[in-house]
């Protein structure tokens, strides 16, 4: 089944608002298994609409739009899909009965407009709309059939949801399963070097793509159930697992912060971090993930060599000597905060996160992470490239990374 996404709304064309359906149904789909070629936003205009119908129409033979199903002049979706199918639109009693139900709930009347959204292309499937007024369509001929969804997304998503997937369910014959796997610390073309034979594979296929925090490989197989699929996948997973080895922090949702909390969970270790030029960033991360409060403690963000020295306790003289910015402050910091903090785990940032303040010696980006995990201390130096959120943002992962490297021994 050849499939293309078009969403209305002259909203999307100017950029006031983010196409998200065109995500969420793209991502639903792909998981059906209809493969999506191509989409499209054309404004609400039914001339332009009838052409971008004609395009999709020329390559796909099902097309899922969002939008332009309102009450209001400027929503033309239903009327230019009956024009292009030659259907009269005609009056669908449920759905006008859900239409007072909505406007009832909302203590309003129906008006002349709403009343119009009950009208529907002869022979079409409605999708009857729990969330608002407009319901959704499925309008098809002998090779052509189009998916009309209202454009707000606690409209489309519901609809999609519960009507949607079983109609598609029941015309596509394969399913598509996927499985993503994530590493951090090898770039995405040396993770695709290591790779290359599993690359050029058919079924299951396996893409790496470039993440912000690291790299995600997704490996996707074509079968007649779920369970057919996942066993294509499970020997290229462990293929990959065995490649990448500690480079894979995750799979699916799996974030560096919900790693490292979970792992400091199961060993009931507590944390607490220093920061200097993250600023707050490694606690603000590792509050992302709900459960934190079983294990993070506190979190100082001690910019000034005062504040390092009175809330961490580190040495003046190790100021004076190294700089703030050194290997042995980083170290004084991570120490110094899971003792003052009664914590197992200490984690700490000192750099220089530019865009000025550098010098030959200690250059922008120049950063010192520091550990102190139950009286091991340690550190690792970073050359970070980028701006200055770019630097403090690469910091975070880093230490998230590292530590996670060092709770596995643990
Ligand atoms: P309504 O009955 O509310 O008029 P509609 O089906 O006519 O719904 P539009 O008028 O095109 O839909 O859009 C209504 C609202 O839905 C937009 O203002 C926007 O907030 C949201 N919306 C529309 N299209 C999209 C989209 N592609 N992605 C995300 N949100 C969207």
């Amino acid at each position: 089944m050849k499939g293309e996404i078009l969403c209305i709304g002259t909203e999307l064309l100017l950029g006031d608002i983010v196409n998200t359906n065109a995500q969420f149904l793209s991502r639903e789909l792909a998981s059906l298994g209809v493969n999506i070629y191509n989409q499209t936003v054309v404004g609400d205009n039914a001339d332009r609409l009838m052409d971008a119908l004609n395009i999709a129409f020329s390559r796909s033979n099902i097309v899922f739009t969002s939008g332009g199903l309102g009450p209001t002049k400027d929503d033309l979706t239903k009327e230019t899909i009956a024009k292009f199918f030659d259907r009269k639109l005609v009056y669908d009693e449920i759905a006008y009965k859900n239409i007072e139900k909505i406007m009832k709930k909302k203590n309003m009347e129906v008006s002349e407009s709403n009343k119009k959204q009950a009208y529907i292309p002869e022979g079409a499937i409605p999708l009857y709309n729990d969330n608002g007024t407009a319901p959704g369509v499925i309008v098809s001929s002998e090779d052509k059939t189009i998916v009309m969804l209202p454009g707000p997304p606690k409209e489309l998503i519901p609809m999609f949801k519960s009507k949607v997937v079983p109609y598609i369910k029941n015309k596509v014959k394969n399913v598509l399963v996927s499985k993503e796997i994530k590493i951090y610390g090898i770039g995405e073309s040396l993770a695709a070097d290591k790779i290359c034979n599993l690359l050029s594979g058919d079924n299951p296929t396996v893409a790496p793509y470039a993440k912000e925090d690291g790299v995600l490989l997704r490996i996707t197989a074509s079968g007649k159930d779920e369970g057919h699929c996942k066993n294509l996948i499970s020997p290229v997973e462990s293929e990959i697992k065995n490649i990448f080895k500690e480079y894979v922090y995750g799979e699916d949702d799996d974030t560096l912060e919900k790693v490292v909390v979970e792992r400091l969970i199961d060993l009931k270790k507590t944390i607490a971090t220093a920061e200097s030029c993250t600023g707050g960033l490694v606690a603000a991360t590792l509050v992302n993930y709900p459960g934190v409060s079983e294990v993070f403690m506190q979190g100082v963000v001690s910019y000034s060599n005062e504040a390092k020295m009175q809330r961490l306790g580190v040495n003046k003289e190790t100021l004076d000597k190294f700089g703030a910015v050194s290997k042995e402050v980083a170290m004084e910091m991570a120490e110094g905060i899971a003792k003052t903090a009664g914590t197992n785990v200490g984690v700490s940032s000192t750099g220089i996160a530019g865009p000025g303040g550098g010098s030959e010696d200690k250059p922008v980006g120049l950063v010192y992470i520091g550990f102190y995990i139950d009286g091991d201390i340690s550190y690792k130096e970073l050359n970070l490239s980028g701006n200055r959120e770019n630097i403090r943002h690469k910091a975070v992962l880093e230490i998230l990374n590292e530590l996670r490297l060092k709770l596995r021994k643990c």
